[in-house]
C-alpha cells in the first residue's frame, strides 16, 4: 500500500533538481520505463536542502538502460547498475532491486495480502549475457522496502511528478523522525552500518531516532564491529566531516557506539590526565564542524589529526620518556595508534603515513627558516600541516606569529601562472 502526494501538494520544484537527472528520467520516460528519483535527494528537496546527489531507479533493465544511453557504462558485480556519464556529473541509474537481493536468504514470514512473492522468478540476462541471480529485480514496493530508514524509502516520479510513499515517510518527515523500515532489530543485524547513518542523519538533520529504532540501535551497538573495517572508515568520515561533528559524537557516545568504535580512544579520553578532562578532542570537533559549515575542505589526514592528535602525543611522549628520539617516537605512536583502529575502522596505509607526517612536521614549522623552506612550502601537505598547528596551538603568540610568517612566505611562492601555449605536464 503506498500514500501518493499529487505534485500541487507539495512544494518540490523541478529546478531545483539536476538538469542530467531530469534528462535522464524523461529519457527513460519517453522509452516507455518508469522512472523515479529516489533516497536522500527527495528526502533533501522535501526539506528544502540541497541534496548531494540525485539516485533514479528504474523498472528497465541495465541492459535496457544502455542501450537507451550512449554515454552509459554498467558497473557493480552482484547488483549492475548504469552509470551516465554528464561532463561534471555521473547519474546513477539502478532497476528496481528485490528484497532478495539484498539478503542471503529471503524472509520466512510474510505478510499476507502483499503479492509480490508470488511472482514467477525472473531469470534475468544483463547485457554481457551473465545470468544474474533469479529475482533480483523487484517491484517499486520492494524497491522502498529495503531501503533502510522511512525517510530514505520516498520516490518521485517523473510521471505525473507526484510522491510516493510506501512506507510512512512522509510524515516522518514532518516528524523530524528517523524510523527503520521494518524490525529494527532485523535491519541493524542484517546491516550494523544503518547504526551510524542513523545517528549522523538525526544529527544532521536534527531529526529524533524513534523509541523502539533507539532501543534497537543501544542494544545491537556492540555487533558495529561486525560491519567491514573499510566502510566503517567512510562512515567515520561522513560522521566527522557532517558539519555536525559534535552532534553525531554526543550520540554516539549515548548509544554506546563510540566505545564500540574506539575502545581505547574512549576509555583514555575518560579519564583525567593529571587532574585534568582531555578537552581538546571536543574542542576539535566543534573547529572542524565551523570549517565544514563555511564550505571549506578538511582532508581525511588532517581531520585524524585535528581528533587523534592529543591522543597520539600522549603515545609519543611516552616514547620519549622511554628514550626514543623524537620521529621515532611519532611513528612508534602513530603505528600504535593504527595499531588499535584499523582492526575495526580501516584507515589506509596512505592516511596513515599523511597523519604522521602532519604531527612530525611540526617540529619543521618552528625552525624558521630553517633549510630550503621553499620545498617545504611546496609539499603538498603544507596546508594541513600549518592548519593542524593554527588549530591546536591555542592562543599561544609566538606560534601564531611563527604561522603568520610561513603564511606570508607562501603567499611569495604562490605558482606564478603559465605563459599562455604552455601546458603542464
Ligand atoms: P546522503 O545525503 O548522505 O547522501 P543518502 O540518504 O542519499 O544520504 P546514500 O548513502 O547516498 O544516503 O544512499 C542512498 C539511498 O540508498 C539512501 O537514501 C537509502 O534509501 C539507501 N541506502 C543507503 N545505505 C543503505 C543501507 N545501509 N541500508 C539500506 N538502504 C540504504
Ligand atoms: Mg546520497
Amino acid at each position: 500500500c503506498s500514500v501518493i502526494m499529487a505534485r500541487q501538494e507539495h512544494g518540490i520544484s523541478r529546478k531545483l533538481m539536476s538538469p542530467n537527472a531530469l534528462r535522464t528520467l524523461y529519457r527513460l520516460k519517453e522509452n516507455g520505463f518508469l522512472g523515479y528519483l529516489v533516497g536522500g535527494c527527495v528526502r533533501d528537496l522535501l526539506l528544502g536542502r540541497e541534496p548531494k546527489d540525485f539516485d533514479v531507479v528504474t523498472n528497465a533493465t541495465p541492459g535496457e538502460v544502455k542501450r537507451m544511453f550512449r554515454n552509459c557504462r554498467l558497473v557493480g558485480r552482484r547488483f549492475r547498475l548504469a552509470h551516465i556519464h554528464f561532463q561534471d556529473e555521473i547519474i546513477e541509474v539502478a532497476t528496481f532491486r528485490s528484497l532478495a537481493a539484498n539478503e542471503p536468504e529471503p524472509e520466512p514470514k510474510e505478510a499476507s495480502g502483499s503479492d509480490h512473492r508470488q511472482r514467477p522468478p525472473q531469470m534475468l540476462k544483463d547485457d554481457d549475457g551473465m545470468i544474474l541471480r533469479d529475482n533480483v529485480y523487484g517491484t517499486p514496493e520492494e524497491d522502498a522496502l529495503r531501503r533502510d530508514f522511512t525517510i530514505n524509502a520516498l520516490s518521485y516520479n517523473i510521471a505525473d511528478f507526484s510522491i510516493i510513499d510506501y512506507t510512512g515517510g512522509l510524515a516522518d518527515l514532518n516528524a523530524g523522525i528517523i524510523r527503520t523500515i521494518g524490525d529494527p532489530a532485523g535491519r541493524f543485524q542484517e546491516d550494523p552500518v544503518r547504526m551510524l547513518r542513523a545517528v549522523r542523519f538525526a544529527a544532521q538533520l536534527a531529526f529524533t531516532i524513534e523509541e523502539n529504532t533507539l532501543k534497537a540501535l543501544v542494544a545491537a551497538t556492540d555487533t558495529i564491529v561486525r560491519a567491514a573495517a573499510p566502510r566503517l572508515y567512510e562512515e567515520m568520515l561522513k560522521l566527522f566531516l557532517s558539519g555536525e561533528g559534535a552532534t553525531c559524537y554526543g550520540l554516539l557516545r549515548q548509544t554506546g557506539l563510540f566505545a564500540a568504535l574506539f575502545p581505547d580512544f574512549s576509555s583514555w579520553l575518560g579519564a583525567e590526565s593529571e587532574g585534568f578532562p582531555h578537552a581538546r578532542f571536543g574542542e576539535m570537533l566543534s573547529y572542524v564542524d565551523s570549517r565544514i559549515q563555511q564550505g571549506d575542505k578538511v582532508s581525511p589526514p588532517l581531520l585524524l589529526a585535528l581528533l587523534f592528535g592529543e591522543y597520539i602525543d600522549g603515545k609519543t611522549a611516552h616514547f620519549r620518556q622511554q628514550g626514543a628520539p623524537w620521529q621515532q617516537s611519532v611513528n612508534a605512536a602513530v603505528a600504535e595508534f593504527m595499531g588499535e583502529t584499523c582492526p575495526i575502522i580501516m584507515i589506509s596505509n596512505r592516511v596513515g603515513l599523511a597523519l604522521r607526517d602532519i604531527i612530525s612536521q611540526q617540529m619543521r614549522l618552528k625552525k624558521i627558516p630553517g633549510r630550503r623552506p621553499e620545498s617545504f612550502i611546496a609539499r603538498p601537505d603544507f596546508n594541513d600541516i600549518v592548519e593542524y598547528c593554527r588549530a591546536t596551538c591555542g592562543d599561544n603568540k609566538d606560534v601564531v606569529k611563527q604561522l603568520d610568517w610561513w603564511a606570508a612566505q607562501a603567499r611569495q611562492q604562490a605558482p606564478v601562472p603559465l605563459p599562455s601555449g604552455v601546458t603542464e605536464e
